[in-house]
């Protein structure tokens, strides 16, 4: 199975399991300059998981893994082993997904593309070997990414992923343009949160009465739920948009209730948002993950 970072949470009849590429330590201000070591030292200690000591946030990159009864589901693929890109490449993280998959690639039957930015659909597509081409890494999965996302992801595209890890999926004919709340099985659902990018969507988990959401990029660190204004500001495609989606979502999960799973939270990665005594939002790392075994 993968390594010790791998993470592991039960959600009803609903697992759901974490395998990391990298974890980066990456100024705050590189990706939220709303985020000052003031900011973050207002927060502490329950972001001290989150950040190193001299103030600088960690930066997860790593997939989401479902099992929902004969079902199994990826939500994004990291930043893969093609192309020139922005933040170091994964070139053994396929191994470790395959390790952590019972049935190992063929068995995924889903592959969610929150949005289409390059450190969330790398291992979309593998090399093959005989031929040298970029084949679906996943050969047996529908892909499916928001109609929105995929219309508009060409305009955005600034270090050429459409070649690499879209194009490809779209002449074996296994890229699927879906509505923002589609559904992907009984207990998976799409969840529309359009921001940080044109048709970006999040998802949510609901079984036995338990309730799990994967952000994908609507933030970046948990600080963000505590001052949902703050942005990605280089990255987030329509800032206003970026902070109402925010606000919507803390609403949704604020009664502590939902297992907030951050696509690119370090260990522990899931937490609770919820409203403290006082009426202001707080966040909750969640410490009793199991690991995988
Ligand atoms: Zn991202």
């Amino acid at each position: 199975m993968g390594g010790q970072d791998d993470l592991q949470w039960q959600v009803g009849d609903v697992t759901i399991r974490r395998v990391e590429a990298r974890v980066t330590a990456v100024p705050h201000g590189s990706i939220c300059s709303g985020i000052t070591p003031e900011v973050v030292d207002e927060h502490r200690p329950w972001i001290n998981p989150f950040v190193v000591d001299d103030g600088r946030m960690l930066l997860s990159i790593h997939s989401f893994v479902i099992i929902d009864g004969s079902s199994t589901v990826v939500v994004d693929t990291c930043v893969g082993a093609h192309g020139d890109r922005p933040l170091p490449q994964d070139p053994h993280f396929l191994e470790r997904l395959e390790e952590s998959i019972e049935g190992g690639l063929s068995a995924v039957d889903v592959v969610v593309c929150t949005h289409l930015h390059f450190d969330h659909v790398g291992w979309n597509t593998k090399r093959d070997h005989h031929t040298g081409e970029l084949v679906p890494t996943f050969p047996r999965a529908k892909y499916v990414v928001s109609e929105v996302e995929f219309e508009t992801f060409s305009d955005h595209d600034h270090v050429g992923i459409a070649d690499v890890s879209v194009e490809p999926l779209v002449s074996a004919g296994c890229l699927t343009p879906v509505a923002s709340d589609h559904r992907i099985t009984k207990h998976i659902a799409l969840l529309s949160t359009e921001g940080h990018s044109p048709g970006h969507v999040s998802v949510e988990i609901v079984s036995n009465g338990e309730r799990a959401l994967i952000t994908g990029d609507m933030v970046h660190t948990p600080i963000q739920f505590l001052r949902p204004e703050i942005s990605a500001d280089r990255f987030d495609f329509n800032v206003d948009q970026a902070i109402s989606t925010r606000r919507a979502i803390i609403d949704r999960v604020a009664d502590g209730t939902t297992l907030v799973l951050g696509t690119h939270f370090p260990p522990p990665t899931a937490g609770h948002v919820y409203r403290s005594a006082d009426g202001n939002i707080a966040y909750a790392p969640h410490l009793e993950s199991e690991r995988s075994v």
